[in-house]
């Protein structure tokens, strides 16, 4: 054996893991399946990818080497708004946009873009030792995908549970489409609240610009101070002219809030669009003053043209020059919806879009949940999880972006059929296209029903591994499109990993500069080195500080492993049996495989790292010297290690288990009983 541990040949080894055909589910073992969390096709790796790889691997070489046939089978996510507003911004730096493209264009152009990256991404998983099943591969955007996808649309539609309907959405104006509820992120503002005189009353919004929208004014049904005004039309003096509206009642309406009086604009506020719902007859058809592309519309006179922000400042000054605007108070805090992707304010904005009916759904996850069908381990979060579900309203699956499967639905006139190719002639096809997660939502289903045989095998997945900031707008999904299409929930267990945050706890940005890239880290130190350094103490849930010196320090352990092998190697000792000796070994990988199974992954690592350096490497090899345990014994114990470390540390482990003359691979070795 060398003197040092030669990292550079873990290419070498991984090519013969994969030559040998040991990726794939062998023998008639209990099935035990992972389906990956697809990255995005077009992103490099970083270290959250690299946790998903070292841990979902931990547990699919185990099991292999349990002799379950074991499946972990991979997959890309064509990831539609975030890889189309990557390409954008690409376009942009040429002087160009999406809108000089045709749809056709536009989409093969992406396309090409993200064939370019993707084999990068896989190659990138393999560098970190993930034995996945290569073969099985599988992109969100292959035909079949798009043909299973596009089915149980249609099946849900014969089934009542999709309706297209012109409703408030998120809407980005700069990235040029809607979102549904999970993609928005709420933050936080101070911002001004303008009280104004309007007719009879004065009242306070934030929004002024909204004004010329407004359909209705709304008062509590019991505030004595308004009781004579329900039912009544009022005459409102405005910035254009003078206008007539309904005052309605409504519970909603809070009458601390301001002065107890809210105008009602349906068509830019949630809260608005539902008190119509409830007083259709009261309140006439809404209007929509801001436009698709962040601009006042015509129905705001002199202001159409504007975007919001010069046209709010332009109207407060208005407002205080006609005498129209009574005070300021410009410390209103409140909650806004900001775009996850871009991070601009999010408008309501009516659009027809279709949605899916989630509510029953949504009861049967919740039961999947009771029953323990699916268990989640990730320090509390089913609790979150059954909020979600609870709450659920029905979730928008249009997105106005080419970046994706295009929704099959085909209008004429006034028609529209649901339907996977075209009626006919004069028939024209949807737009829009499905929601990413309407596609990744299917996963673990369509991913097994692309080769025969695998869905009956493999289905329901033993585990879903994830980070939990996806809980939400992943995990959520896939339980209510797995049960819709199957009946049974698509994992029995949910393990979520933390995010990795740096050595002082702080969350890894490109600002702050303390980003680890998980492959530099890689070429550096090994990639046994990160994986362990990620895992070790690692707990569901719960985030976890990793630095540079944490992987070199692992990188020290390869070379402890390395160099006991080698004094094993050479140890001649004679001693009669030890049997203290066989009996620890055996207790440390029976306490081992508890943990595993117990998925207290992070604690496995560290008993065995732990034992391994201080009990075998200081305590029995010194034993052995001293000449109380035998070399075929320690040989032995040595082996037992390489098999309980091999999950871990796939690379150093193998290469010794080479370096001891083994014929077979230490992949399909047996687990130590
Ligand atoms: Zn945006």
């Amino acid at each position: 054996m060398d003197k040092n541990y030669d990292q550079s040949k873990e290419s070498d080894i991984y090519k013969r893991w994969e030559e040998s055909g040991s990726f794939a589910p062998k023998g008639l073992g209990k099935p035990f399946t992972i389906i990956m969390p697809p990255p995005n096709a077009n992103d490099p790796l970083h270290v959250g990818h690299a946790m998903f790889v070292s841990i979902e691997d931990i547990l699919t070489r185990y099991h292999r080497m349990k002799g379950d046939s074991t499946l972990w089978l991979p997959g890309t996510d064509h990831a539609g708004i975030e890889t189309q507003y990557v390409f954008e911004k690409k376009l942009v730096k040429q002087g160009k946009s999406r809108f000089d493209f045709d749809r056709d264009t536009l989409y093969k152009m992406i396309w090409d873009y993200v064939q370019e990256n993707s084999s990068t991404t896989v190659d990138q998983m393999k560098r970190l030792g993930a034995s996945s099943d290569w073969k099985k591969f599988k992109f969100t955007l292959d035909s079949d995908i798009v043909d299973q996808v596009t089915e149980t649309f249609i099946n849900l539609y014969q089934d009542g549970l999709v309706y297209r309907d012109k409703k408030l959405v998120n809407y980005c104006t700069k990235c040029g489409t809607s979102y549904s509820e999970l993609e928005v992120n709420h933050v936080e503002e101070t911002t001004k609240l303008y009280f104004i005189k309007y007719g009879p009353f004065v009242l306070a919004t934030t929004r002024p610009e909204t004004k010329f929208a407004d359909t209705a004014v709304a008062v509590h049904p019991s505030d004595k101070r308004y009781i004579k005004y329900i039912g009544q039309e009022i005459e409102v003096d405005g910035l254009l002219g003078k206008f007539k509206l309904n005052v309605i009642a409504d519970e909603y309406v809070d009458p601390k809030f301001g002065t107890g009086v809210v105008k009602i604009t349906p068509f830019h506020d949630f809260n608005d669009y539902e008190v119509w719902q409830r007083h259709k007859n009261e309140i006439p058809e809404p209007k929509q003053v801001i436009g698709f592309d962040g601009k006042l519309t015509e129905i705001a006179g002199k202001y159409s043209g504007l975007k919001i922000k010069a046209a709010r400042e332009l109207i407060e000054k208005d407002l205080q020059t006609t005498g129209l605007l009574e005070k300021v108070n410009d410390k209103y805090v409140h909650t806004i919806g900001t775009c996850y992707r871009c991070g601009s304010v999010l408008e309501p904005l009516p659009l027809l879009q279709f949605f899916i009916k989630v509510k029953s759904l949504a009861q049967k996850a919740l039961k999947a949940l009771d029953s323990k069908e699916t268990v989640v381990f990730g320090a509390g979060r089913e609790k979150i999880l059954r909020n979600w579900l609870t709450n659920l309203k029905d979730w928008n699956i249009s997105r106005q972006i080419v970046w994706g499967i295009r929704i099959p639905a085909w209008y004429r006139d006034k028609q529209m059929q649901i339907r996977k190719e075209s009626p006919g002639e004069g028939w024209i096809q949807e737009i829009d296209s499905f929601d990413t997660w309407f596609s990744s939502g299917q996963w673990p289903v369509i991913t097994l029903k692309s080769k025969p045989g695998d869905f009956e095998k493999f289905y329901p997945t033993t585990i879903m591994e994830t980070g939990y900031d996806i809980l939400p707008i992943w995990v959520v999904r896939m339980m209510l499109l797995g049960i819709y299409m199957t009946g049974k929930s698509p994992f029995k267990q949910v393990y979520l990993h933390g995010l990795i945050r740096d050595e002082q706890g702080r969350k890894m940005s490109k600002s702050v500069g303390n980003v680890i890239n998980p492959l530099e880290m890689v070429d550096k130190y090994g990639a046994d080195a990160i994986r362990m350094a990620l895992v070790i103490s690692s707990t569901p849930g719960q985030d976890k500080s990793v630095g540079e010196s944490t992987i070199r320090g692992m990188r020290n352990f390869s070379n402890k492993i390395w160099n006991a092998a080698r004094f094993v190697k050479d140890f001649t000792g004679t001693s009669k049996d030890n049997q203290e000796f066989i009996k620890k070994i055996n207790s440390i990988s029976s306490n081992v495989s508890n943990l595993l199974e117990n998925l207290k992954i992070g604690l496995a690592a560290e008993t065995v790292y732990n034992e391994f350096w201080h009990w075998f490497c200081d305590s029995a090899i010194e034993e052995a010297k001293a000449g109380k345990i035998n070399k075929n014994q320690i040989l032995w114990g040595l082996k037992e290690f390489l098999k309980l470390l091999h999950p871990f540390m796939p690379f150093v482990t193998e290469s010794i288990w080479q370096e001891l003359g083994h014929k077979d691979l230490l992949i399909t070795a047996s687990w130590p009983k």
